[in-house]
């Protein structure tokens, strides 16, 4: 039996016409039996902008987004020359998002759930295009097999945390059985929606922002498969991003850890959800370009052949590190308990951490700020120190905690940046610490030099 190949496609993949067909020729020869596509690219964040206009403005300002993202998909039909039933299809959505909009407009309410609705329309308006450029390269390659739009929302149930749900393993592994066994008998590409998702209630959801990663991923559980592919426009996983540092090369092979952290910490070719059901069920990950299929890109495994004690690095920049002080946490215990509970209260995830006997020091993403309640609540067990505009700088690799003389070598290529902060010891495949944002990319620079460029010379 062939093997089954879940592929996912990025909102540049599906930029325009020409990016379609490319990203469908790719899947063609790839032999992708599922394929979920992204929104066309900028559309999510025009939904976004049509949600918030509808709104807040008068009607004519949201009819000039709604005219743009409409006229953007009737480009890439008439270029594509689609069918009338896709014709038909992509104006039932047309109608829908119309309605949406007036909707919010009038009640002046754009609830996250009905953003998530408004939201759900790209990848529903680009699935539509693309499964008719994969039916027109299926019939330009004499294939046998047909392509089919499908509507993810049949399998992908997810909870009801609108504007980032979290979807039901167990519940998408029956519906997957129910609904896509037809896909081993390898007659049909079946294609899909990332990043949206529904309710037991039948309620639209959405992953998140970056979300169509973990739908593949998800789905790929789902049905079982052999192979995650995850198509964008770069050439799989660099060794930093090249923006910052030009020299970044890419990565043959990362395992899966690596990966995770290397997601987690700041790189933005995955989205950091995306590898939690690939490790589940031991799903190979391949990151590749729609725009260079031939370029290697990068696998991610359990289990790779080289282990480099650093093999990448990220920054995550808009980081804000919270110190907690109270002398009560002299010789008293329960105060990191306390701490973690008031986190835990608000649903805010702390990423790195250290302490000391009476302070406690953890970073968070910047727009935790905005909540105001769960500053007031840490304040009522300990003093609240707030500095802002920190990026955390991370390196990635294997045996890091084991390693004499890396912290030397570190240091040493960054001996005038000061560092705020350091988190070493936990893990074996990262190693972190917080400087000001404005030095981060010198950072990265120059530690690049140090473990990778340098390195590669002395192996050359
Ligand atoms: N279209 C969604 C976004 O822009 C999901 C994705 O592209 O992965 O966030
Ligand atoms: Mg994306």
């Amino acid at each position: 039996m062939a093997q089954l190949i879940v592929s996912k496609f990025g909102g540049t993949s599906m930029g325009d016409a020409a990016c379609m067909l490319r990203s469908a020729e790719v899947s063609f020869k790839q032999g992708s039996s599922l394929i979920a596509v992204s929104a066309t690219s900028g559309t999510t964040n025009d939904l976004i902008a049509l949600g918030k206009t509808s709104e807040s403005q008068s009607w004519p300002e949201a009819e000039k987004i709604l005219c743009k993202i409409q006229d953007k998909h009737i480009k890439i039909a008439n270029d594509l020359t689609i069918s009338q039933g896709a014709k038909d299809k992509l104006h039932t959505l047309f109608d829908e998002m119309n309605s949406l909009a007036k909707g919010v407009h009038l009640l002046k309410d754009c609830s996250v759930k009905a953003m998530d609705a408004l939201m759900s329309l790209g990848e529903r308006m680009s699935s539509v295009l693309f499964t008719e450029a994969m039916s027109q390269i299926l019939k330009k390659n004499g294939s046998s097999k047909t392509a089919e739009l499908f509507d993810v929302r049949t399998v992908l149930r997810t909870d009801d945390n609108f504007g980032k749900a979290k979807p039901l393993t167990s519940e998408v592994a029956a519906l997957c059985r129910e609904h896509l066994s037809f896909l081993k008998d390898g007659k049909h590409i079946v294609c899909t929606q990332g990043y949206i998702g529904m309710t037991d209630e039948g309620m639209t959801t959405t992953l998140g922002r970056g979300g169509s990663d973990y739908s593949a991923a998800i789905l790929a559980e789902g049905i079982n498969a052999d192979v995650l592919e995850i198509w964008t426009d770069v050439a799989g996983i660099a060794t930093t991003d090249p923006r910052i540092c030009p020299k970044a090369k890419p990565i043959k092979e990362i395992s899966f850890k690596e990966a995770s952290e290397l997601a987690t910490f700041g790189a933005k070719v995955l989205h950091p959800a995306t590898l939690l059901p690939a490790i589940r069920k031991n799903i190979p990950v391949f990151v590749g370009s729609s725009f260079d299929a031939e370029a290697k890109g990068t696998w991610v495994r359990k289990d790779v052949d080289d282990h480099p004690l650093i093999r990448a690095m990220a920054v995550r920049k808009k980081q804000v590190l919270v110190t907690l002080s109270t002398p009560e946490m002299l010789h008293a215990h329960g105060f990191l308990f306390q701490v973690f509970r008031i986190f835990n209260d608000h649903k805010v995830s702390i990423d790195a951490i250290t302490t000391s006997e009476i302070s406690v020091s953890v970073t968070l993403d910047d727009s935790t700020l905005l909540n105001k309640r769960l500053i007031a609540d840490l304040s009522t067990i300990a003093e609240v120190a707030v500095e802002e505009n920190l990026a955390l700088v991370s390196l990635i690799g294997n045996n890091i905690n084991h390693t004499p003389g890396l912290g030397k070598q570190i240091f040493e290529a960054i001996s005038d940046i000061n560092v705020r902060m350091i988190c070493l010891g936990a893990s074996k495949h990262n190693f972190c610490f917080l400087v000001k944002e404005d030095a981060s990319s010198e950072a990265i620079t120059r530690l690049h030099r140090s473990f990778i460029e340098e390195n590669a010379e002395e192996m050359a």
